[in-house]
C-alpha cells in the first residue's frame, strides 16, 4: 500500500499543508507545534481517511454528528492500534448530543447557552467531562451561527457553574470573501475577544479558526487549531 497513488497524493498534500503551517507560524514568530492541524473529512472518501491515518495523522474533524460517530467506531475497529481524536466542527442539535458525546474529543461548535447546558447535563449522566469551544459570530452575518460577542460574555459568566464541560477556547468562521483584510479582521477580532474574556480560571487557550482558503492568515492571527479539508484531500477522490 505504501506506493499507492492515493497514499502518494495524500502524503504530498499533507506535506504541503504542513509546510504552509510552518511558514505562517514562522512569519508571525510562533512555533508550528502550537498549531494543531484538524483534517476535515466531511467530503473525504473512506480510503483517504484510512490513508491519512496510515501516514500518521491523528486528529480529524467531521461536521455531522452521525458521520463522526460512525467513522470513530470504524477507525477503532479497523486500526485499534492507532487511536485518533475526532472533533465535531459542525452544528449540533440538542437531540444529537447524547449520541456524539462519547466519541467527540473536542466540540468546536457550541453555539448557544441551551446547547452548552445540554452538553453539561448529558456529560454528567455519562460521567465524563466534555471538551468544548464556543463558536462566535464575529462578522455578524445573519447566515453564520454562534454567539455574538455580548452573548459570549453572558455565557462565560453563567458557565462558571457548569461542572462537566471544559471550555477550552473559541471558534469562528471567516466570511466567504477574497478580501484578505476582512478575513484577517475577523480572526483578529476573535483573538482580541479571547484576550479580553480570558481569566486565570478559564484561559480560553484554544482558537479554532482557518480553513483551506485562509488558514495561513488565521495562524498569523493566533489560531491554535486549523480545520483543513479540501487542501488535504484534493485529487484523492478517484485514487485508490
Ligand atoms: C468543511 C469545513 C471546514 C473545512 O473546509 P475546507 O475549505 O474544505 O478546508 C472547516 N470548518 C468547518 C466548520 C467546515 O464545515
Amino acid at each position: 500500500m505504501s506506493d499507492s497513488p492515493l497514499l502518494q497524493r495524500l502524503s504530498a498534500n499533507l506535506e504541503s499543508v504542513r509546510s504552509r503551517i510552518e511558514s505562517a507560524a514562522a512569519r508571525s514568530g510562533r512555533v508550528s507545534a502550537a498549531v494543531q492541524l484538524v483534517a476535515v473529512t466531511k467530503y473525504a472518501p473512506w480510503p483517504a481517511v484510512l490513508g491519512l491515518i496510515a501516514l500518521g495523522h491523528r486528529v480529524f474533524g467531521e461536521n455531522r454528528p452521525q458521520q463522526l460517530t460512525e467513522r470513530a467506531a470504524l477507525v477503532l475497529a479497523e486500526t485499534p492500534q492507532s487511536p485518533v481524536d475526532w472533533h465535531l466542527i459542525g452544528q449540533l442539535q440538542r437531540n444529537k448530543v447524547r449520541a456524539v458525546l462519547p466519541s467527540a474529543a473536542l466540540i468546536h461548535s457550541i453555539d448557544s447557552w441551551r446547547l452548552l447546558e445540554r452538553v453539561d447535563q448529558l456529560a454528567a449522566e455519562l460521567a465524563l467531562t466534555s471538551q468544548v469551544l464556543l463558536q462566535v459570530n464575529i462578522s455578524g452575518e445573519d447566515s453564520k451561527g454562534g454567539f455574538s460577542p455580548d452573548e459570549l460574555k453572558t455565557c462565560l459568566t453563567q458557565a462558571a457553574a457548569l461542572k462537566h464541560v471544559d471550555i477550552r477556547g473559541l471558534m469562528t468562521m471567516a466570511p466567504l470573501t477574497e478580501e484578505e483584510a476582512v478575513v484577517r479582521g475577523v480572526f483578529r477580532g476573535l483573538r482580541e475577544l479571547r484576550d479580553n474574556a480570558a481569566t486565570s480560571a478559564m484561559p480560553l487557550a484554544e482558537l479554532s479558526m482557518g480553513m483551506s482558503g485562509d488558514f495561513e492568515i488565521a495562524i498569523e492571527e493566533g489560531a491554535t487549531l486549523v480545520r483543513v479539508g479540501s487542501a488535504l484531500f484534493d485529487g484523492c477522490e478517484t485514487l485508490s
